[in-house]
């Protein structure tokens, strides 16, 4: 591990999702938990630790008693506290967190395992991006392994996938593709009421084209949004990866329910990708979309072959739990 310690400010972000206080307070991620102020919350108390921009969320087990200050923080119908890190301290923050967090982990589920006297199911790998510890055990071994804790995917020699820098799950989709940051502009006007919103966020290229040619029209007529929507625009063409080259038209008519050209891209992308399991999880959610279950479920457990703890795929799965996988 590069650092053993790494203190950073905060300040509490309340149940209505503003941060609170006009001084941050300290924090501290070391080996023995992390620490707001004065109290410290345990590894053994924490179930998960997930960020978003600034923002660090830290979800208590339910088993854990939360000390007097931070227990006054705790989200409202959630056993979690989140916190808004001043600062860059964030990404070095959580990577540090959860390195710990994993190891303390994969500790308990070894000695669990040793308790039962089956200690050879325990198996673990260390990701090497994030270098979270990943609790392998009761997942089939296989040619790739996903990190849920930073989105990667890298083989048994702990290499990633070529040309994967940026590709990942699309928050707003769910299909595999290029995510990039957009500024996405927006003007609003009703009599008396006129508004205009202009807001960042991610998502893939798929999307963005779509949000281009929605918001398009609205936008141009009031110029001002123009510039940002063609900057828009030039973002999803950027060049993509060769290796992905069809992706976001492929993913467009997925969506779109033009599913034999779907799947002539994706099989194209195939040939090129064959055990990558994110190929296969967009030849699922292609099938999803037309309705056709029993041929999604093959081609989501396809994915798994190649991956068996792509969390993607088993969340689209746990959906469809109660149907029977075809072989
Ligand atoms: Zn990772
Ligand atoms: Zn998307």
């Amino acid at each position: 591990m590069p650092y053993s310690y790494i203190h950073f400010q905060y300040y509490y972000v309340n149940s209505a999702g503003f941060s609170t206080g006009f001084v941050p307070k300290y924090g501290k991620v070391d080996e023995d938990g992390i620490s707001f102020d004065e109290e410290t919350l345990a590894y053994s108390d924490l179930q998960a630790v997930s960020s978003h921009k600034k923002r660090l969320a830290i979800q208590l087990l339910p088993t854990a008693e939360a000390p007097e200050e931070i227990g006054k923080h705790i989200i409202k119908d959630t056993y979690a506290v989140v916190v808004e890190v001043e600062g860059d301290s964030i990404i070095e923050a959580k990577k540090l967190l959860v390195q710990y967090l994993t190891t303390y982990q994969c500790y308990q589920r070894k000695t669990e395992l040793e308790r039962e006297g089956k200690v050879e199911d325990f198996r673990a790998e260390q990701c090497p991006n994030c270098l979270a510890l990943l609790d392998l055990s009761y997942y089939t071994p296989t040619n790739y392994i996903y990190c849920k804790h930073c989105e990667s995917i890298f083989d048994k020699l702990r290499q990633p996938l070529p040309h994967s820098e940026n590709y990942r799950v699309c928050p707003d989709c769910d299909y595999y593709g290029r995510v990039q940051e957009h500024r996405e502009f927006s003007c609003y006007a009703v009599p008396k009421d006129r508004r205009l919103t202009y807001t960042k966020h991610e998502f893939c290229d798929t999307c963005a084209e779509r949000l281009v040619e929605q918001t398009w029209w609205k936008n141009a007529l009031y110029l001002v949004g123009i510039p940002t929507t063609l900057f828009m625009l030039l973002t999803t063409k950027e060049t993509p990866s060769p290796l992905y080259a069809e992706m976001t038209k492929a993913n467009r008519y997925a969506q779109d329910g033009k599913l034999q050209q779907a799947l002539d891209l994706y099989m194209l992308m195939t040939l090129r990708n064959e055990k990558h399991p994110a190929m296969w999880l967009n030849y699922g959610l292609a099938y999803l979309a037309a309705d056709d279950t029993e041929k999604a479920l093959r081609y989501l457990k396809k994915s798994l072959e190649c991956c068996s703890n792509y969390q993607p795929v088993l969340d689209v799965l746990a959906k469809y739990s109660d149907k029977e996988v075809p072989l």
